[in-house]
């Protein structure tokens, strides 16, 4: 898809900006940026997809957008190898509005083909949200692809808030008045207080992986899973919990009363593709999970019976 022309003028005047402090960055830095700029002009940067399962029906009800860079040289290279570059130098700007285009235009193509609507939720960085920008982006984003706007979810963590709050939560609430989801992402990881989930109006919240992680071994991080699905059940939140990897894993927080599960045991991210022949097979009788689900649920009995939030 092709860049936005303008965002790349923007970035190039942040860049311009960020000159004055070049001496003092790291050479390695310098040419992660440069390698960054480049890849957004010759469109390496590409979307895979993780779906999140229903354990309810065994489906799947949404998908979450996460980037890739496909680099000539260094492979296929992950976010987290690059998103904190791309945030300092102001690249994520035009970096974000390409995964929100492609993120709606795809889910756009697979309601096309008939294949069953889900979600899909797109990662939005702070940097992102600061800008006044973000609302004209999402609105585009949404008005170029056609896509209604209860199909796309964003995903903000903590942080967002802490730089400029007023402006955030007039944005945030702005993209919510269109219909726009909006999930707090990595929850408990930040510095955020409980009131700032009210300002927020959120519609869900996503359980860090972290915490899922070691919820059969540590009992501090079962008891902060717990509290957190209880929170979210209080304030009608919905919560997902990510990074899901055993049965154990997923009949626990089954039985505390989180049923929405993102996580390896179900599928890896996957590329477009992919998640298509996913999407097609999930809309087929009882779907491609059925069996893991009703594994799960047969082991459920030693807990008591708990109710969604
Ligand atoms: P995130 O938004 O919390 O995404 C979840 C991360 O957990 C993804 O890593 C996913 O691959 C990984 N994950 C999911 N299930 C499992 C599991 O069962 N086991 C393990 N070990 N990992 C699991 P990924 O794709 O490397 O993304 C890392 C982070 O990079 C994301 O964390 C998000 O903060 C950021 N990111 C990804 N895509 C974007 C984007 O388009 N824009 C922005 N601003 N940030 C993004
Ligand atoms: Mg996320
Ligand atoms: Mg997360």
């Amino acid at each position: 898809m092709a860049v936005n022309l303008q965002s790349l003028c923007n970035w190039k005047d942040n860049y311009q900006y960020y000159n004055s402090s070049l001496n003092a960055r790291a050479p390695e830095r310098l040419v992660m940026e440069n390698k960054l700029y480049k890849a957004l002009e010759r469109e390496e940067f590409l979307l895979y997809y993780q779906p999140q399962i229903d354990f309810r029906t065994g489906k799947i009800f949404g998908m979450e957008a996460l980037l890739r860079w496909n680099s000539p040289d260094l492979g296929m290279v992950s976010p987290g190898t690059f998103i904190s570059t791309a945030e300092e130098n102001g690249l994520i700007v035009p970096i974000g509005e390409w995964v929100l285009r492609t993120a709606c235009r795809q889910n756009k193509l697979w309601q096309d083909a008939g294949l069953p609507p889900v979600r899909l939720s797109v990662n939005v960085s702070r940097k992102q949200v600061r800008k006044e920008e973000i609302v004209r982006q999402v609105f585009r984003a949404l008005d170029d692809s056609g896509l209604a706007p209860e199909y796309l979810e964003l995903e903000i963590t903590e942080s967002v808030i802490m730089e400029d709050p007023k402006c955030v939560l007039e944005a945030l609430s702005e993209m919510k008045n269109r219909g726009v989801r909006l999930a707090l992402d990595d929850f408990g990881t930040g510095y955020s207080s409980l009131a700032m989930l009210k300002d927020l109006s959120l519609d869900g919240i996503k359980i860090d992986r972290s915490f899922v992680r070691d919820v059969i071994t540590h009992p501090g991080d079962r008891g902060i899973v717990e509290a957190i699905i209880a929170m979210a059940r209080s304030l009608r939140l919905s919560v997902i919990a990510e990074g899901v990897e055993t049965k154990e894993q997923l009949a626990f927080l089954v039985a505390k009363g989180c049923h929405n599960i993102q996580g390896f045991l179900f599928s890896r991210p996957v590329p477009a593709e992919q998640a298509s022949m996913i999407l097609q097979e999930d809309g087929c009788g009882t779907g491609i999970w059925h069996a893991i689900c009703d594994d799960v649920s047969a082991s459920l009995a030693p807990y008591p019976a708990a109710c969604s939030p």
